[in-house]
């Protein structure tokens, strides 16, 4: 738990979200300022600022977050149609809270590129 970070905050329920699914390493929650019909956020317990400070002890969990990605779009209801995960990092990704997070966006088309 870092004491400024807002996921940090969420995940400690120090400041309230609307919770969709939560194990013992990661919770998924909705975003506050949706993009698509189905917008949740992919967050690990554990505080890590980007990509970039991921190590090979963090390689289960990446596996589960995109296992849970899956299960999260099936359980759901947009597996089939298709959707997509989306990680920001740094400043020209548009990352804006630095606390490790996957996008997971259903719900409508997508377009390609992104912006
Ligand atoms: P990033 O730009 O870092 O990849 O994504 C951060 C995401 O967090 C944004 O999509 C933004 O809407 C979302 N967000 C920012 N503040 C809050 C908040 O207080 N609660 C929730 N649920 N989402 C937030
Ligand atoms: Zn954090």
């Amino acid at each position: 738990m870092v004491s400024d970070c807002l996921f940090c905050k969420i995940i400690a329920g120090e400041i309230p979200a609307t919770i969709r699914y939560e194990d013992s390493q990661l919770v998924v929650f909705e975003d506050i300022d949706p993009q698509a019909p189905e917008h949740l956020l992919i967050v690990p317990k554990k505080h890590i600022m980007t990509t970039l400070d991921l190590t090979s002890a963090d390689n289960e969990l990446v596996g589960h977050i995109y296992q849970i990605a899956g299960k999260m779009a099936r359980d759901f209801g947009f597996a089939e149609d298709g959707f997509r995960v989306v990680n920001n990092c740094n400043d020209a990704g548009g990352q804006m809270v630095w606390h490790l997070h996957f996008h997971l966006l259903g719900g409508r088309d997508m377009t390609w590129p992104p912006g």
